[in-house]
């Protein structure tokens, strides 16, 4: 079963939050595979409910959490949480492909990313995050989109029909796509846009985590990292994301929220995801090893206390 971890850390070192799930359980005397949860064959979400108490929101990139996890529920399925590294189109099996067809037919739509084949009969498309929450695109039967908020269940996680979650097309073979204009025009609530103005901190914005001084360093530095120019972004993502770690072992900022913010920084400016992943992890172990905090006279933090 190390092939769940391993894969859990994987997604984790791609910034992907990830947490356990129940798995599909052989029943003695019963021909179809359970729920390892208490209610067996009758569990109305087979292998699909989370086996921490606040599911999607424990989620964690830290490996030394993934570990506990695994090292507890050996066989416990992934789940991600979308809308920080990727969004998704869910498509629940031959119907909604064929809407999905129909849509690319129309729209000359190119679905060029990761594609993961669900094992119970349906497709996931991964995208970089638009920021939406989860919902149907408008006119899409049998399609559902996972963002903010959302989650999904990844390779190799097993489908409680038998089958195992895989790439059809893995995060080392396409980068993450945007999402495609027509099919934004559908997840969009009432207007037609397609771009939304960039955040200057992470998913956690607005309500963003961290010590105000904090903050701003991270903003400076996610702006910088955007300034970029081609030949100069994997070295400009590994020296702001070391300066940003430095502050996150000085307890300003939340490590999670620093990762998946360059995470999606890098990612929009091109950079290839195991690179980005790579990069993110060497600049968090040089970063996290020399904290830095606010400098001398410089703490706001007695103004902004409660603010
Ligand atoms: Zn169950």
């Amino acid at each position: 079963m190390s092939g769940l971890l391993d894969a859990a850390l994987d997604y984790a070192g791609r910034g992907i939050p990830v947490y356990p799930v129940h798995w599909p359980r052989p029943t003695p005397g019963v021909a179809i595979l359970g729920c390892s949860c208490r209610r067996g064959t009758a569990c109305d979400r087979p292998a699909k409910h989370p086996l921490v108490r606040h599911g999607l929101h424990d989620a964690t990139t830290k490996p030394a959490q993934l570990e506990r996890w695994w090292s507890r529920w050996p066989a416990a399925n992934l789940g991600l949480a979308t809308g920080v590294v990727f969004d998704a189109l869910d498509v629940d099996g031959p119907a909604g492909l064929a809407a999905l067809r129909k849509l690319a037919g129309a729209a000359s739509l190119r679905l060029p990313g990761p594609l993961v084949a669900t094992g119970g009969g349906g497709w996931h498309y991964w995208f970089r995050p638009t920021g939406l929450g989860n919902r149907p695109p408008r006119g899409l039967d049998h399609v559902d989109w996972r963002g903010r908020g959302g989650c999904v269940l990844a390779p190799p996680s097993r489908h409680a029909r038998g089958g195992h979650y895989r790439w059809l097309v893995s995060l080392d073979q396409a980068p993450l796509p945007g999402a495609p204009a027509a099919l934004r025009a559908l997840l969009d609530p009432d207007q037609p846009t397609t771009t939304r103005p960039a955040r200057p901190a992470g998913p956690g914005a607005p309500a963003a985590p961290g010590h105000p001084y904090g903050r701003t360093v991270l903003a400076a530095e996610l702006a910088a990292l955007g300034r970029a120019t081609p030949g100069h972004r994997n070295r400009t993502l590994n020296q702001t994301a070391f300066k940003v770690y430095r502050y996150v072992a000085g307890g300003l900022l939340d490590e999670e929220d620093v990762t998946a913010a360059f995470s999606e920084a890098a990612l929009a400016i091109g950079l290839e995801a195991a690179e980005v992943a790579r990069t993110l992890a060497s600049a968090r172990t040089a970063g996290l090893a020399n904290p830095r905090t606010v400098p001398a006279g410089l703490d706001p933090s007695s103004q902004e206390a409660g603010a």
